[in-house]
């Protein structure tokens, strides 16, 4: 699964750029030229990762980083920010806000390469591996195998690839319609009861074997898997 950058940046030569060695290096990504239409995007779409500008039109880098914390589906979305200044104080009250890590800019792409897959490894191990282990859930994405408590568990194709989401990302709260398009796709139309159709099977699955229920329903938000 190709991981998703979203570039908040306005200056658009340095946009491009990025945008142009990201795909080469495999990433899927968006682009935004200012905060409200990061925000709006990340609405729409969460991404794997956000390269954040600090200094932005319309809203700062610093405040969309403080408001995507202040939500709960977006408290562990991993964030960069990019600035040019290299004052200690803004890098410490950039990393207040929550930014996970820094570049301070002009920057090498070899260098956000390498810290964008760390903040990925670290965030989000799912993307980097082929099997995954979140509590006593193993997944094994090649052999196409779940385990729980080492016993196998037999899922439909549509529950294996909403288990796999809900383990790339553990604890994070996902609406029926982000499920929605990010398992079944943004083009096909579903009803958002379906959602709720499957994870219910997903849900029995895997509680053939183990004590703890290790989905979560967030009432009137969707559902998460929980981290531990
Ligand atoms: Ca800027």
């Amino acid at each position: 699964m190709q991981p998703h950058v979203l570039i908040v940046e306005d200056e658009d030569a340095l946009s491009e750029l990025l945008q142009y060695n990201l795909k080469k290096e495999g990433f899927r990504v968006s682009v935004a030229a200012d905060g409200e239409e990061a925000l709006m995007l990340v609405d729409e779409r969460q991404p794997d990762v956000v390269l954040l500008d600090w200094m932005l039109p319309k809203v700062s880098g610093i405040e969309v980083c403080r408001r995507l914390r202040s939500r709960q589906e977006t408290r562990n979305l991993p964030i960069i920010m990019l600035t040019a200044r290299g004052e200690e104080a803004d890098r410490i009250r950039g990393l207040d806000t929550g930014a996970d890590d820094y570049i301070i800019k002009p920057f090498l792409m070899k260098e956000l390469f390498a810290r964008v897959r760390a903040v990925l490894r670290r965030i989000r191990p799912g993307l980097a591996d082929d099997k995954v282990t979140v509590g006593d859930i193993a997944i094994d994405r090649v052999a196409h195998r779940v385990t729980r408590n080492g016993e196998d568990v037999h899922l439909g194709p549509t529950e294996f690839r909403l288990l796999d989401y809900f383990m790339q990302h553990p604890g994070r709260v996902f609406s029926r319609e982000q499920l929605l398009d990010a398992v079944w796709g943004s083009d096909v139309y579903v009803e958002a009861r379906t959602v709720d159709v499957h994870v219910g099977r997903l849900r029995k699955a895997l509680n053939k074997h183990g004590v703890n229920d290790p989905i979560r329903t967030v009432r009137s938000a969707g559902y998460a898997l929980n981290a531990d």
